[in-house]
């Protein structure tokens, strides 16, 4: 189902991510000529713990060369808020959360599962960023801490896109992890927290406007309910097997 942001600013929109291939494609950023988007479950795999890791390694190998990479860059995600700046596919995975790189033909991936992939481009396509944002990221501002580094380091004005995860609609939170993002968070945004629910795509939207982002789109593609081949934490126990799927955000060569 679609789910809209609530009070919605007009630089935030909501637009689903159209399905091509097998591949969820972000509109925003693939018109900007970046290669940006999700895997469905026909892709297998991209990173979880049960699957063999030489089937997850195959997957996103795969999924690279279909892309025209030469591979992808990933971290280890830990659901903190620690962000890394990558300049080619790393042989170890940095500890982090997020990554960015200001170079062409590098594919940046992140895994998720109801977790929201959030996707930084400068204007230009220059300086590229990823995002893990689950609960415990968006309560540590992940997605701002992404968009700060990129800036710093000259990426100009940025836009971002959200793709395919948890929505309003799903993501219920019992009082006690409700009172803790509502802390982490601070005032002004009690609103994300109502109702036992935590709106992940309203708060990394809101994030992302505050640290100068110019557009957000919004997938609005909810992982759990919506009709789209992905994986869901919370939906796990529907689907014979468990996995991830991976948000990918490159600049081709040339
Ligand atoms: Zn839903």
């Amino acid at each position: 189902m679609r789910y809209r942001v609530r009070m919605t600013p007009s630089a935030v929109r909501t637009r689903p991510w159209e399905l091509e291939g097998g591949l969820l494609r972000s509109p925003l950023l693939s018109s900007m000529g970046l290669v940006a988007g999700f895997t469905t479950r026909a892709f297998g795999s991209m990173g979880d713990t049960t699957t063999p890791r030489e089937v997850q390694q195959r997957n996103r190998s795969d999924l690279a060369t279909l892309l025209g990479f030469g591979g992808v860059a990933r971290a280890k995600q830990v659901h903190g808020d620690e962000v890394v700046q990558v300049t080619d596919v790393p042989a170890a995975w940095p500890e982090a959360d997020a990554m960015w790189a200001a170079r062409r033909g590098l594919l940046l991936g992140v895994v998720a599962a109801d977790c929201v992939p959030v996707l930084v481009a400068s204007e230009d396509g220059d300086v590229l960023g990823v995002a893990h944002a689950g609960w415990r990221g968006t309560s540590l501002a992940i997605a701002s801490r992404l968009v700060e580094a990129m800036t710093v380091s000259g990426g100009g004005t940025v836009v971002a896109a959200l793709g395919p995860s948890i929505g309003p609609c799903c993501y219920t939170i019992d009082d006690e992890r409700a009172g803790l993002i509502a802390e982490r968070l601070g005032p002004g945004n009690e609103d994300l927290v109502a109702g036992g629910r935590f709106d992940l795509w309203a708060a990394n939207a809101r994030q992302l406007l505050a640290a100068g982002v110019t557009s957000v789109e919004v997938s609005g593609i909810c992982t759990r309910c919506g009709s789209a081949d992905v994986w869901s934490y919370r939906g796990r126990d529907s689907h014979p097997e468990y996995g991830t799927c991976m948000a990918f955000l490159g600049r081709p060569e040339g």
